[in-house]
């Protein structure tokens, strides 16, 4: 199978020939029909996210199950599938105590290292992000990184649920709590920061205040569920929403850029007891600063949040039914389909805030 393989940051992802064993015990293979373009991936090939190559990129797939180990009774050939490549074990104390997305024991779901790799590049093998392979014709992954779904929800947009989705609404729903009657202000309106403001309007949240810098992508926010727009380009963002929340700030701020300046304003707008959680990654080495005192006598909270504290098999279905009932929306999140040939260009209109999300599209 064809794969895009990552070598080194600022080098163009080069097309592949990679061997993929056949599945065994818990493992699926699944034939991937659609991938969308996270903006992880555009930090490791940027060299944002320290990786050594060559690996295989891309964790946001969705596919068709096409044959599974002897262990595996969930899935069957045919049954359609979205993937959180990030899987858990399902019996290390973090997956015991409801947080399988901080799993300590991911080891035990993969290959050991005397057994055949599941992927090999000119006969040496090689991983995909996070045992997972998106950006790739096909993958071999553990059944806990797999939910099935049903075969009339269009796989494009399903996909979309297995990263960013996932984490901008669990962000809301499941690591800050959003109550309703709230208000909410989302840093950055991209795929996650979108996720976070529907999940906000899911939520009940009263104003729901995007921030960015590129019209097209406030626009999206006002439709999928901002209540308030700011355009971060021409204004203070924290007195923008300090006016607009109105009682000193919002209840509740969420980062989804992953700059020291985008951070510092997302604790800077709490008002009294408000809470910010921090999801964009800040480059490695990059601190940021706030003033204790603001924090401490506000009783103001900062907490971070991987992956949207995901419960992947308990959210994943949730996140479905709200798409099948029209309440999330996921059609508009995505922007242009490409191929796998089309990725350095996916990047590019990444990098240049063209694009929400382009979906590659692998043909069926
Ligand atoms: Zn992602
Ligand atoms: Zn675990």
């Amino acid at each position: 199978m064809k794969a895009s393989v990552f070598y080194e940051p600022g080098k163009p992802l080069q097309i592949q020939e990679i061997d993929i064993d056949d599945p065994h015990g818990h493992e699926v293979l699944v034939k991937n029909i659609a991938s969308g373009v996270c903006h992880s991936d555009l930090h490791i090939v940027e060299g944002k996210m320290p990786f050594s190559g060559p690996i295989i990129l891309g964790h946001e797939p969705a596919g068709i199950v096409e044959k599974v180990g002897e262990e595996v009774t969930e899935f069957a050939p045919g049954d359609h599938v979205i993937a959180r490549v990030t899987v858990y074990c399902g019996h290390c104390t973090m997956c015991l105590s409801g947080a399988p997305n901080q799993c300590i024991n991911r080891v035990s779901t993969q290959r050991k290292p005397h057994e055949r790799p599941r992927m090999m590049l000119n006969g040496r093998k090689i991983t995909g992000l996070a045992d997972g392979a998106g950006f790739a014709e096909k993958m071999l992954v553990h059944e806990h990184a797999l939910v099935k779904i049903d075969k009339d929800i269009p796989l494009d947009k399903a996909s979309l649920i297995g990263c960013g989705v996932m984490t901008g609404a669990g962000a809301v729903f499941n690591t800050a709590k959003v109550q309703p009657g709230t208000t909410v202000a989302v840093f950055g309106a991209g795929g996650i920061g979108l996720s976070a403001i529907q999940a906000a309007r899911i939520a009940g949240a009263r104003r729901i205040i995007a921030v960015d810098i590129a019209e097209n992508k406030l626009a999206i926010a006002r439709r999928l569920g901002a209540t308030h727009a700011v355009d971060a380009s021409n204004s203070d963002p924290v007195e923008e929403i300090r006016k607009i929340a109105g009682g000193g700030g919002v209840d509740y701020s969420f980062e989804a850029v992953g700059t020291k300046k985008t951070a510092e304003a997302a604790i800077q707008c709490l008002a009294v007891r408000g809470t910010a959680t921090l999801i964009g990654l800040l480059p490695a080495g990059q601190n940021i600063e706030f003033t204790p005192g603001f924090v401490i006598s506000g009783e103001r909270k900062i907490q971070g949040c991987l992956s949207g504290s995901t419960r992947w098999r308990i959210d994943a279905p949730r996140l479905v039914e709200l798409y099948q009932q029209g309440r999330l929306n996921l059609d508009d999140m995505v922007s242009r389909h490409g191929r796998l040939e089309d990725l350095n260009e996916a990047f590019r209109a990444m990098k240049a805030g063209e694009v929400v999300r382009t979906i590659l599209m692998f043909p069926e």
